[in-house]
């Protein structure tokens, strides 16, 4: 590493005083429980300091990530040679028939309100954990339903400018959207959503949330499911031709399936093991490590794409991995 990018991270950190740290493991910042050290570490509860603090590493060019709960990333072992900035700015705002809400406000805190306002849409979500961003950034969805399915637009910070992406320019698609090709930060969103029940869509959440501990109970070290799910229509008849036609859900052939084929389930490296009910859920037993985890995970991919042609993609976000 130059000197001049280690002199940066100082000079950052010498303008943060102790709003930031410095080599924080990133395994307190992740459901997983897994990564080394983020040179630099910060928390915002503000938008005027997620921009002010995304403004500074692009100031002194220093590589940054911003983050919700963790709950979608897989940090490698060494660490980030970077800024990671907590995004905690939480609020929810009703403005007409419209509900406006900041990236940090947690996922099932805008869902209690919605169902609590008789807006329905997005509880067949309950459950999934993490941020409105980290969901916005991803596509997060469940059950039926996505995050972009109600979503008007989206106000992000580039570094230069703050800019309103329109549902269209967002390209949201399965676990997908513009932000993963972009480097932007995502602040708020507008929602609008039909009216439902509230005591109906409340005991749909508590159904849901219920249900989904059975496959993720209290305390599992995890980040949901690894792999995306594979969409059927994008595969050729041939590959098609190979999958038992009732094991496609949706339009989706799903990756834990396909793990299971080839003999995942149950498989262990060190402190890793891919659950003996469930091929895409990898979780950490206890001192768990990124790189077992990676290399466990793509040992079972690869023999997936041998044996079916499919290339299994991540959903969870890779950090700290560049090298590999
Ligand atoms: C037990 C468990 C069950 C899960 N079940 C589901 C499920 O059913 N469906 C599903 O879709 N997902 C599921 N997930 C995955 C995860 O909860 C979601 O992807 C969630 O939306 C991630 O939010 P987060 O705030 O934790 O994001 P993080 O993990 O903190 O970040 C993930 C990515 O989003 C980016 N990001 C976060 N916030 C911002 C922002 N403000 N601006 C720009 N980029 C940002 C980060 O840079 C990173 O690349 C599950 C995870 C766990 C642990």
């Amino acid at each position: 590493m130059k000197n001049s990018k280690i002199d940066n991270f100082l000079k950052v950190k010498k303008e943060l005083g102790n709003k930031v740290i410095l080599n924080e493991p990133m395994a307190f910042h992740t459901t997983l429980d897994i990564g080394g050290p983020a040179r630099l570490l910060s928390e915002v509860n503000e938008d005027e300091e997620l921009i002010k603090l995304v403004k500074l590493a692009f100031k002194y060019k220093i590589p940054y990530i911003v983050i919700g709960e963790g709950s979608d990333l897989l940090v490698s072992d060494l660490g980030f040679m970077g800024f990671v900035i907590i995004n905690k700015v939480d609020d929810v705002r009703i403005n007409g028939s419209k509900i406006m809400v900041k990236s940090g406000t947690n996922l099932q805190k805008f869902i209690n309100f919605t169902i609590g306002k008789g807006y329905s849409g997005i509880e067949k979500m309950s459950g999934i954990p993490g941020t409105v961003g980290g969901a916005i950034y991803g596509n997060a969805g469940a059950y039926g339903q996505t995050i972009s399915d109600h979503i008007l637009k989206v106000k992000t910070f580039n570094g230069k400018i703050i800019k309103w992406y329109t549902k269209t320019d967002c390209k949201f698609s399965y676990r997908d959207s513009i932000f993963k090709k972009k480097n932007e930060t995502i602040l708020e969103a507008e929602f609008e959503f039909e009216k439902g029940v509230s005591e109906f869509m409340k005991k749909v959440s508590l159904d849901i949330i219920a249900m989904r501990s059975q496959k993720y109970p209290p305390g599992i070290k995890c980040p949901g499911s690894f792999f995306k799910n594979i969409i059927a229509d994008e595969l050729s008849a041939s590959v098609l031709n190979k999958i038992a036609k009732e094991k496609i859900v949706y339009g989706k052939i799903p990756a834990g399936y396909l793990m299971q084929e080839v003999g995942a389930r149950g498989q262990q490296r060190g402190s890793v093991k891919i659950a003996d009910y469930h091929g895409n859920l990898i979780v950490n037993l206890g001192n768990g490590k990124a790189d077992d985890f990676y290399s466990l995970a793509y040992e079972y991919a690869n023999k997936v794409e041998k044996k079916f042609g499919i290339k299994l993609e991540p959903e969870v976000q890779l950090l700290g991995f560049e090298k590999l």
